[in-house]
């Protein structure tokens, strides 16, 4: 996020200041810089906590908005709101996704920069409900364009579609997204929404076969039976009794008191014409849903046929007219946090390899646009002590020696390959590597606590034990040769989208799953350091769903496998406001008799003798090109009582 082009402006400062300063025994600080004791844990939980009693869900650390999932609706997403936040300087108004939504959307306009706004959290944290209050905020408060109706109802209908065939009950969350998923949004030159598209990252297909208990299908399928027209479901061959089909079944909860089917099939059939599917598209698409309830109910000796499903990898793409070359982008991205479960698999791996990705590029972006601001101002700079996790990324994800490479290599290896023999080779090739660990140690003895099929990595966020069973199936997710054919020959047109001919007569052997996610995390990343970032951090304050639960065991751990702690130490120890030199001097001349009524020599002078004449210590702040910059809140929070007192 641009610090700068959010420059603590006057009236903006002075409004924080006060709600702060009166306000915060009660309801804690609103950024986090301020806390008096910013390495505590303790404290900082305890910020959170006051905030979240008062229904005050959001709080910054510097530009960086956490977000606690409050269990229930807040009339803070009002048009009215939408319109406080508008334009309206950073800190001049209470933390807010709005805040965040209007700072991207500003930086972009007057910077002519790509944005980009990265949510992060575990499941049922709130990053789904987070990534469409942005939209909506763009969609309500960006000028129109000629055809931008239709775009903006797309942008906010791609959602119950998506959500439809990417969104699950689970027992974290009765509407869990099961895939990542980056949207971009493309502005023309006046700012009006003119198109975007949306990529999906490792949708969790076996989800189609498979239900834990408690957990359900895929929404679609129970819409469907639930709400689809009678002669509708009469042409698909389908009965309106969830209870008959399989693939419906497998969790024993297909129908759930806060998940109304049938409304919902209303929503996702209107949006689906609304993005653009034909009415034959929609059928098109429907009969793949029916065939795979009736695939369910074949029944075979052992093998389920359920890896076909369609929506795998599918780039859904929604462009409206394909954009002027000027046009700006701001990005969403909404994609799982870290996982660590009791037991911890292929999709574990996956999903924290993500994770230690967005974190190294958390470090480069932040601390080099610091930098770079520092370095344009002629600041030295002070390198600030962190954890670089590339060494994690690295030990995945490097040629011939990284974990996804020997994975592979056992994945392609003829003969006795098995999950058993990839640990092996792990521990060959990594064994003595300072993030990870296996059950055996260097004198050949064997680590206590540690299954003989599980490997440890150390990531940036703690230790999580992967166990390897599953991994080579998983990463070859193959589909048998004859499978193929027979979809490749199916009529249905998007069928044939999905299953290319030519891939028929391709001899290569298809890009195993692990490099394929590889690779289209690096095109993201790279995606993602070509914008300007702004980053929510959501927080899911207890398991049961409850308004008004604050679990602090489960919301320390989160503040620990988010790196708030980080995020917090990396804001502290740059500069925690930059002012240019006359917004500073107009503001506070009248302490100082030098500088009141007017200071006629060089800014930086005035400066300089204004805040000596304050008592400002030599490490409080430095003097840049344009720009005084202060390093402690409370330097600032002293000047400005100074001017409430004077
Ligand atoms: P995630 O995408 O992180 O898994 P969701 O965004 O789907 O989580 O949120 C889970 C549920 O929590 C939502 O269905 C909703 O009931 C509730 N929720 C999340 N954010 C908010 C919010 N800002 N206000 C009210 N309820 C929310
Ligand atoms: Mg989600």
């Amino acid at each position: 996020m641009n610090y700068r082009a959010t420059a603590v402006v006057n009236d903006g400062v002075r409004a924080m200041m006060e709600s702060a300063l009166t306000a915060r025994d009660r309801v804690g600080v609103q950024d986090f810089v301020l806390l008096e004791n910013h390495t505590s844990e303790v404290a900082f939980i305890e910020n959170l906590r006051k905030r979240f009693k008062e229904n005050l869900i959001y709080t910054y650390i510097g530009s960086v908005l956490v977000s606690v999932n409050p269990y229930k609706d807040l009339e803070i997403y009002t048009k009215q709101h939408m319109e406080r936040y508008r334009g309206v300087n950073f800190y001049e108004v209470s933390p807010h996704i709005y805040a965040i939504s209007d700072n991207a959307y500003r930086s972009m306009r007057t910077e002519r920069r790509d944005q980009c706004i990265l949510i992060s959290g575990e499941s049922g944290a709130g990053k789904t409900e987070a990534s469409k209050k942005v939209l909506q905020y763009y969609a309500v408060t960006c000028p129109a364009s000629g055809h931008v109706e239709t775009v903006k109802d797309r942008l906010l209908q791609s959602n119950p579609v998506l959500e439809a065939f990417g969104n699950a009950k689970t027992l974290r969350n009765d509407n869990s997204s099961r895939f990542g998923k980056y949207m971009d949004i493309q502005f023309d030159f006046k700012g009006a929404p003119v198109g975007g598209h949306i990529i999906n990252y490792l949708l969790e297909k076996s989800r189609v076969v498979h239900q834990s208990h408690g957990e359900r299908n895929f929404h679609i399928f129970y819409q469907l039976i639930e709400g689809g027209e009678e002669d509708l479901l009469r042409r698909l061959g389908l009965e309106r009794t969830p209870q008959q089909y399989q693939y419906l079944v497998k969790g024993q909860c297909p129908k759930v008191s806060s998940i109304n089917d049938r409304n919902e099939w209303k929503v996702v059939r209107k949006a689906l014409t609304v993005i653009g599917f034909s009415d034959d598209e929609v059928e098109e698409l429907l009969n793949i849903i029916a065939s795979v309830l009736h695939l369910g109910n074949v029944q075979f000796g052992g093998e389920d046929g359920g890896n076909a499903y369609i929506t795998t990898d599918t780039q859904i793409k929604y462009l409206a007219r394909e954009t002027s070359k000027n046009a700006s982008v701001i990005g969403l991205l909404d994609i799982y946090g870290f996982e660590v479960f009791q037991n911890n698999s292929f999709e574990q791996f996956c999903i924290n390899y993500c994770n230690e990705k967005l974190q190294q590029l958390f470090i480069e972006l932040t601390l080099k646009s610091e930098q770079e601001e520092y370095e344009a101002e002629g600041i030295t700079w002070e390198p600030v002590q962190y954890f670089n996790n590339k060494i994690i990324c690295d030990l995945v994800e490097e040629k011939f020696k990284g974990i996804i490479s020997i994975l592979d290599e056992e994945c392609l290896r003829p003969g006795d390959a098995s999950d058993l023999t990839f640990l092996e080779k792990l521990e060959k090739t990594l064994g003595g590597h300072a993030h990870f660990v296996t059950h055996k140690l260097a004198d050949g003895k064997t680590r206590k606590m540690m299954g003989r099929e599980d490997f440890r990595m150390i990531h940036y966020a703690g230790e999580v034990n992967y166990n390897v069973n599953g991994f080579l199936d998983k990463n070859n997710d193959l589909l048998f040769r004859n499978l193929k054919e027979v979809m490749c020959l199916s009529e249905n047109k998007i069928l044939t989208q999905c299953f290319d001919r030519e891939e028929l007569t391709d001899k290569k052997r298809p890009e195993t799953a692990a490099t394929q996610f590889k690779n289209s995390l690096a095109k993201l990343m790279e995606i993602l350091m070509s914008k300007e970032p702004s980053y929510v951090r959501c927080i899911k304050p207890n398991d049961a769903k409850q308004a008004g639960r604050f679990d602090e065991v489960l919301i320390r751990h989160q503040v620990k496998y988010l790196g708030l702690m980080e995020n917090l130490r990396v804001r502290r120890a740059g500069f925690a406001y930059r002012r240019r030199y006359e917004i500073f001097l107009q503001r506070y001349k009248s302490l100082c008799p030098d500088t009141w009524p007017s200071w006629d020599g060089r800014l930086v002078d005035g400066v300089s003798t204004l805040v000596k004449h304050l008592g400002y210590k030599p490490e409080e702040y430095k003097l840049g090109r344009s720009k005084i910059f202060i390093r402690f809140p409370k330097t600032l929070f002293a000047t400005e009582d100074a001017l409430e007192t004077r």
